[in-house]
């Protein structure tokens, strides 16, 4: 439980670092909504002894001014706090939405490559959504807590005098009471306890349920898939296979959790109902025989009858924190994921950025600037093996090539055949499991990620352009250098393009607000973004497949020229766009099988390259 509780205390601490009024607001306005009746009943009790015992005027008048100016204090500040509560609400949902995208954004791409961090991400939502759990309910959580304890404290405060037996005697009575709530509490405990074990089956049965139902909303509302959807007539296909889901969902466990529910509520009511009983029975016995007076009674009957639903609130808060600290548990973890990298990479740069700060006093500035420009780069892959989490066979085996500075190279082979895995291990989106990456001599592991990315310009296929302005797109940041963006669009000849466009280079890159460009302009536009880095080198994954060979090779020519002395790698599945590279390395089954110029590779009669050669020829001649 102390773990569980300290997993609760750090989701709050969260909480108040992203959103600081959301706690105070939450639990002030509950705390006072709860104070109050008890207020209110301990004003009533005292004005109404005071009138039955003839007391002064003046002085029943004060204690209904000061009872009026309490409760009225009270309902203005609650009402204050609810106000609060209703901003700070929904600015807390907001936020650590916000807290998990960035993780995403952060985490390693391997990990959503294999889907693991979207399924971590699914259980999260579905757990919050349909069951209300995780860091969303914490407020909550803190808040029954705070709301069980004062109950609990308030009415044994006011009710004390029935639990201890008047001189010594009638000891049933407190034996009678204490035995109803702690039986109260117990029941309370053990019911709640199953529910959740309930709710924990079902929401484990719906994550992948809900996956399911996730990608087809997403293949329904995907433009690719619209023409599928009408021309293959498979609307009646997946309304079926939705309903079959939402079905299943419904039933099962959910059943059984909501008949286990709606027992316990009557249950809790029935206990609820005996205490005020015995507490009513206990209370007027006391008062026949003169220990208590009438406003004893309104007092002691009215607290009395709020002891159990204090203690069932307390004993459900424990369970709402058992229940809810795996859940924030599991999005504490989320997200925490790649944050010590991201700290490592800062306290990296901090360091170069204080290095360099310090030669720049020494040395002269533009001296120290261009040392990394002039210097040749070059990589060299030593031995490098890779296989995918959880497949024996290697994707890429024992791989050494050295890419020179300047060097333009093209990667070819069939499908499979290793190609797109060795750009992820060049662009570090996996490390190699055998062997070395170097830049310059220095493996590249000692450089951190985001150094390392800085001197690559990659462009894949499936290039995505953000809802953004079309300048940001190409700087990808919000600032940016106008004149270079004019000058990158214009190397790739977007130049004409740019200015018939409305807003330029303010111009929204989305349907909605502004342009969608055709695939070409958003090749030539990934170009244009790769340059505008200033990169070592640039990194051509297949990013022509959707492009008719005529604006391939116009797409391939504009890179040779954007490229110029800067080192770059093509790969294609059309080998008469990369006859023109300096070398072409072939792959076949994750080993590079021959290289060399064009020339020589079609030469050898019979060689994987002659074979994709001549496959490809036939329909070009
Ligand atoms: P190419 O780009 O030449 O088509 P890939 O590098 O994509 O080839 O694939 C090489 C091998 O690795 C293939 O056997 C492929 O099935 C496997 N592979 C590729 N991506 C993954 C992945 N994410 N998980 C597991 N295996 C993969």
């Amino acid at each position: 439980m102390l773990k569980q509780i300290k997993t609760i205390l750090k989701t709050a601490v969260l909480i108040a670092k992203t959103s600081p009024w959301n706690l105070p607001a939450f639990i002030g306005s509950r705390f006072l909504e709860i104070v109050q009746p008890f207020v209110t009943l301990f004003f009533s009790a005292k004005i109404l002894d005071l009138l039955t015992q003839g007391a002064d005027r003046p002085q029943v008048v004060q204690w209904i001014i000061a009872g009026s100016a309490v409760t009225a204090l009270i309902h203005l500040t609650g009402r204050f706090f609810v106000n609060l509560n209703s901003v700070e609400g929904m600015d807390l949902f907001v936020k650590l939405y916000e807290e998990m995208s960035a993780a995403m954004m952060r985490a390693d791409y391997s990990e959503l490559e294999n889907g693991k961090m979207r399924e971590k991400y699914e259980r999260i939502v579905r757990a919050a959504n349909v069951y209300w759990y995780g860091p969303w309910e914490v407020p909550g959580v803190l808040m029954n807590v705070t709301e069980g304890l004062t109950v609990v404290i308030s009415s044994f405060a006011l009710a004390y005098p029935v639990f201890v037996p008047a001189e010594g005697k009638d000891w049933w009575q407190t034996v009678l009471l204490i035995a109803l709530i702690v039986g109260s509490a117990t029941y309370s405990f053990f019911a709640e306890r199953k529910l959740y074990q309930l709710k924990e089956q079902g929401l484990e049965g719906q994550i992948h349920d809900n996956q399911v139902l996730n990608y087809l909303d997403q293949y329904i509302t995907a433009d690719k898939a619209a023409k599928d959807v009408r021309l293959y007539q498979q609307q009646n296909s997946i309304r079926r296979f939705r309903d079959t889901f939402n079905q299943k969902m419904r039933q099962g466990v959910g059943e059984s959790r909501r008949r286990k529910e709606a027992s316990n509520s009557a249950i809790r009511e029935m206990f609820g109902r005996l205490i005020s009983f015995a507490g009513y029975l206990i209370v007027g016995i006391r008062a026949a025989q003169g220990y208590f007076s009438i406003g004893d009674v309104l007092l002691y009957a009215g607290a009395l009858s709020r002891v159990s639903e204090g203690a069932r609130m307390l004993v459900y808060s424990m369970q709402h924190v058992a229940m809810q600290a795996p859940h924030c548990q599991e999005f504490l973890d989320f997200v925490q994921i790649g944050k010590k990298t991201q700290k490592k990479s800062e306290e990296v740069s901090n360091v170069k950025t204080k290095t360099k700060t310090k030669t720049r006093t020494t040395t002269s500035g533009s001296a120290e600037a261009s040392v990394a420009r002039s210097t040749p780069h070059e990589i060299r892959f030593e031995h490098v093996s890779f296989s995918y989490p959880g497949s024996t066979k290697p994707a890429v085996k024992d791989i050494n090539i050295v890419i020179k500075n300047g060097e333009h190279l093209a990667i070819v082979g069939k499908n499979g055949s290793g190609k797109s895995t060795f750009v992820k291990l060049l662009c570090r989106m996996y490390e190699p499991q055998k062997g070395h990456i170097y830049l310059d001599g220095k493996e590249i592991r000692s450089y951190s990620k985001e150094e390392y990315w800085k001197i690559l310009g990659v462009v894949f296929q499936d290039f995505a352009l953000i809802g953004l302005p079309l300048a940001e797109n190409i700087a990808a940041s919000e600032e940016y250098d106008e004149n270079k963006v004019r000058h990158c669009l214009k190397d790739t000849g977007l130049e004409e393009w740019v200015d018939q466009l409305k807003n330029g280079l303010n111009e929204w890159m989305s349907a909605s607000e502004g342009t969608v460009p055709s695939g070409g302009e958003k090749q030539r536009l990934a170009l244009a973004r790769a340059q505008y880095r200033d990169p070592f080198l640039m990194v051509l994954d297949e990013p022509t497949a959707a492009l008719d060979p005529v604006a391939e090779s116009k797409v391939f020519q504009k890179c040779r020229e954007i490229a110029g002395g800067t080192s770059a790698v093509y790969i294609s599945h059309r080998l008469s766009a990369c006859r023109f590279t300096d070398r072409i390395l072939v792959f076949d089954e994750g080993s590079i099988v021959q290289e060399g110029s064009h020339d020589e590779l079609a030469k050898q009669r019979g060689s994987m390259y002659a074979q994709l050669w001549q496959a490809q020829a036939q329909y070009y001649i």
